[in-house]
């Protein structure tokens, strides 16, 4: 249910109507809007006309149900767009937000070259993979401790914020000590123990979508990590499968209008991991952009011929520096900065 608290309800009231939300069993999750705070609470369905009851409290105006099963990732509960900081970056904003990096972390100096190569052309972010989920168990499978130590080293290098990958909730602690964002990725998207635990984690989480995800579970994926508290959830489309095999996967564009629809949460898209080549990056990133993402995801390699991991879709730093400059008049033409 979502209780909709009067204009310039007082704090005392929110307090209040939050308290009694929490007696009857629910968690009371406050959406601050620029109208009227919203307190969503989310939890058994079966108790909705308790809640109901709170329409007599002071300061509330109504009580009604969340029809959508994305509680708290829907726009019925928060209908300004979420925003999220790391660092001085802001994710979801006027912004459009490139992160760039290595598929993998390999060594210090593959990943310091392409770390100030990306960050020369103009990307906000530092990606880079130190926990690789790979199809074969005999292929590299990431450098584990010592490549957070080199994205420590390469943040640090940089002033980039770093975002890595995290495949397993046994690494969840060691790598929130590390990086400034969590990503999820497309093999994990429905490992909900995983997305429980991220929801205890208080750093933003990156969650890609599935091979074979639709856009609702994908929605619901993201509720588990903001029904555990953590409300900085932010989305990537990554390609999903289909029966085209020109490219690795197929980029679904046509989910940044749906998402955008349906929820508040930052869109982001990862043209490298959906078209699988280089040559095709570029075009789909422009497309992107001119479909309203808010930000990117790019594989860069300071070396794309000798990487272990991703390399056929890297771009050389010249050509990601060359997509930078022409990404401009899509940025503009979007109506962002
Ligand atoms: C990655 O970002 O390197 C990655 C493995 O992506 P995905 O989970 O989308 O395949
Ligand atoms: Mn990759």
């Amino acid at each position: 249910m979502i209780i909709i608290m009067k204009h310039g309800v007082t704090k005392q009231e929110i307090d209040d109507v939050a308290e009694k939300v929490r007696k009857l069993g629910y968690e009371p999750h406050l959406m601050p809007g620029i109208e009227k705070t919203i307190i969503a609470a989310v939890g058994d369905e079966r108790g909705k006309a308790r809640l109901q009851a709170l329409e007599s409290m002071h300061g509330v105006e109504d009580v009604v149900p969340i029809l959508k099963p994305y509680k708290l990732a829907s726009r019925e509960v928060k209908t300004n767009n979420t925003i999220i900081t790391v660092n001085n970056v802001k994710i979801g904003g006027e912004k459009v937000v490139v992160m760039a990096g290595p598929c993998s972390v390999e060594s210090r100096e593959q990943l310091l070259e392409t770390a100030r190569a990306v960050k020369d052309a103009g990307a906000d972010i530092l990606r880079g993979g130190a926990f690789k989920p790979r199809t074969s168990p005999y292929d590299f499978q990431g450098l584990e401790e010592e490549g957070l130590k080199l994205l420590s080293e390469a943040r640090a290098a940089t002033g980039l914020p770093i975002i890595t990958e995290v495949m397993n909730p046994m690494d969840v602690d060691l790598i929130v000590k590390y990086s400034d964002i969590l990503q999820v990725g497309a093999r994990n998207v429905q490992n909900f123990p995983l997305l429980k635990d991220l929801g205890q984690v208080k750093k933003p989480i990156l969650l890609k979508r599935g091979l074979m995800t639709t856009i609702k579970e994908f929605l619901m994926s993201a509720e588990y990590i903001l029904s555990e508290g953590n409300k900085e959830v932010i989305l990537c489309e990554r390609g999903i499968r289909t029966f085209e095999t020109a490219t690795r996967n197929t980029l679904d564009l046509s989910c940044i209008p749906v998402l955008r629809k349906e929820t508040h949460l930052p869109i982001i898209v990862d043209p490298s991991h959906a078209v699988g080549h280089w040559e095709y990056v570029a075009p789909m990133a422009k497309a992107a952009v001119a479909a309203g993402a808010d930000g990117l995801m790019i594989e860069v390699h300071s070396c794309p011929e000798e990487a272990y991991s991703d390399g056929p879709q890297s771009l050389k730093p010249t050509k990601f520096a060359k997509l930078m400059e022409e990404l401009k008049p899509f940025i503009k033409a979007a109506g962002r900065k």
